[in-house]
């Protein structure tokens, strides 16, 4: 019945996410999701959300959840926008302030969702390779006419964090660009350019929800940035949908940020993981590239990781392989309980 599809949903050739298991007792490595739950508080909050407040439609505005974020990101409830999941306000961000005159640019190994929302939303774009070391170089960036610029920080799925002082430059150097930093992994190691909003009003900072805050089956995430940004992000959401955020997330986004000790405690936890995990690697022979994230991206010289995942695979171990020929000899392995690590080095220790 293609015949009724539109002539863009011919093109698309849409993100496809890691593999859900079905099966109990897999170990899901692949999709970067927290090993730990949330903070008790936040199913608490959602437990007090009553039949009757659903029979009602929740805050268009989600006023209570701006104002907790903007006392903890030290920003104004009007410079947050607030949405179903950061995939969902990078949409609104794709479609509200990218100029079409001039393409967008992203590194050519980077978050495989934002040349799917160009080819949406009909917004060229150019990738830009990575140097050697597999980092972003910003200076590659600067002097580029453009209709904005998007990068993750850390990148994903290299985990390679920018430095603050690169971010500045580029936005200093590309004034007319929305300069946009999907922060979704800055919380495991890297640094928050959130402190820049009130200085450039070209820099909108995206987070999620879903990878420190253990909130991946909620669907939260928003955006900062200058007021005149958020209230382009929010004019898109008003000719869309008025109530994108429902009460249950509302409640359960506002609850992880009043426990903040959990928060600090499950982060130091994955962080040592992640030391841990990479030194077990390297002991095996593999190249760890350096990950300021809740993954690592890892390759071995003597074995194909099209294959080291099949056997991992078959030994009930989920992690991500790229087909990408810059890194299919990488793995993508997100860090884990301390349980799920050492089942994983074990298996691999087999397997290499
Ligand atoms: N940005 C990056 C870099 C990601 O890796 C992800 C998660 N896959 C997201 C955004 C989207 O996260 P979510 O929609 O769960 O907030």
């Amino acid at each position: 019945m293609s015949q009724f599809w539109s002539p863009i949903v011919q093109t698309l050739t849409p993100y496809v996410p890691g593999e859900q298991p079905k099966l109990p007792g897999l170990i899901k490595l692949n999709t970067n999701e927290n090993p730990y739950p949330p903070s008790p508080a936040v199913t608490a909050a959602m437990h007090t959300v009553t039949a009757d407040s659903l029979r009602l439609y929740p805050d268009p505005d989600a006023a209570e959840l701006k104002k907790t974020l903007a006392a903890y990101h030290d920003v104004q409830p009007d410079e947050i926008f607030v949405g179903n999941g950061s995939d969902e306000v990078l949409a609104f961000a794709f479609m509200a302030l990218l100029k079409h005159s001039e393409p967008l640019l992203f590194a050519d190994i980077t978050y495989s969702f934002y040349p799917v929302y160009c080819k949406l939303f009909g917004i060229d774009y150019v990738e830009v390779p990575l140097n050697s070391a597999m980092e972003i170089d910003t200076a590659d960036y600067e002097d580029r006419a453009c209709g904005g610029i998007i990068f993750p920080n850390p990148n994903a799925p290299t985990g390679i964090p920018l430095p603050l002082a690169a971010i500045e430059a580029l936005l200093i150097k590309q004034p007319n660009a929305v300069v946009v930093v999907d922060e979704a992994y800055v919380d495991f190691g890297g640094e928050t350019a959130i402190p820049f909003i009130n200085k450039y009003p070209n820099l909108l900072v995206i987070r999620t929800f879903s990878k420190s805050r253990s909130l991946a089956g909620l669907r939260v995430g928003f955006a900062m940035g200058h007021v005149k940004l958020i209230e382009a992000l929010e004019r898109v959401k008003n000719s869309f949908n008025s109530y994108p955020m429902d009460r249950l997330a509302l409640a359960g986004a506002v609850a992880s940020y009043g426990d903040e000790a959990y928060f600090q405690k499950t982060n130091a936890a994955i962080i040592d993981s992640r030391e841990q995990m990479t030194a077990a690697l390297e002991k095996l022979g593999f190249t760890v590239l350096p990950s300021a994230a809740n993954f690592i991206f890892a390759r071995h010289e003597s074995y194909a990781a099209e294959q080291l995942a099949a056997g991992l695979r078959e030994r009930a171990i989920i992690v991500r392989h790229f087909k990408h020929p810059r890194i299919n000899q990488y793995l993508r392995i997100s860090i884990g309980n301390p349980d799920e690590c050492k089942m994983l080095i074990q298996t691999l220790t087999l397997l290499t």
